[in-house]
């Protein structure tokens, strides 16, 4: 069976991330989407928050699951028994980041392949800090993520 992995920050998660998760499920028997607890850029969202968005968003999909994270995403993709490291890239300006992030994976742990999936045209422009923004500046996130996460977006700016 070919695990991967589609890790990331998802503070919160976005349409774009849907895509990439559910192209990911079509290529690889099992997918574990892997939420990062520690990320250097004071979260919005807790990472149980985040999980819990992700795991109603990915209900449909029956051979996704949703976990979080310590320490170093290779040592995490071994421990689970997965192959690969799926990552999205949307523009030009992800591959500089994407590129080293995937010889430096490579270099910890020569046996984990990262492969990368575009991102359909429509959500090339979306990203976690975008719509962020939008919400702390009081516009609409509708379209930009699924329902759910922007009630909770509204609720979390309110606060
Ligand atoms: P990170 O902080 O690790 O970059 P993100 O949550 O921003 O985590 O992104 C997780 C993954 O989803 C990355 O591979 C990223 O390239 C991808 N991604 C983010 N937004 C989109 C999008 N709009 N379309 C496709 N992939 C995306």
């Amino acid at each position: 069976m070919r695990r991967s992995i589609v890790p990331g920050s998802f503070d919160p998660m976005t349409n774009g991330h849907i895509d990439i998760i559910e192209r990911a499920s079509r290529l690889f028997d099992a997918v574990t989407v892997a939420v990062a607890r520690n990320i250097g850029k004071n979260p919005l969202f807790s990472a149980e928050e985040r999980v819990a968005m992700l795991q109603e968003e990915c209900a449909h999909l029956p051979n996704v699951g949703v976990d979080s994270f310590d320490g170093l995403l290779v040592d995490y993709v071994t421990h689970i028994g997965a192959t690969t490291i799926v990552r999205g890239l949307r523009v030009v300006s992800d591959f500089e980041y994407e590129l080293q992030m995937a010889h430096t994976n490579r270099h910890l742990s020569p046996e984990v392949e990262t492969v990368f999936v575009m991102t359909t045209t429509e959500y090339s422009f979306l990203s976690s800090s975008i719509v962020k923004e939008i919400a702390l500046l009081g516009g609409s996130v509708e379209g930009l993520v699924p329902d759910s996460v922007r009630q909770r977006l509204e609720r979390q700016v309110r606060k």
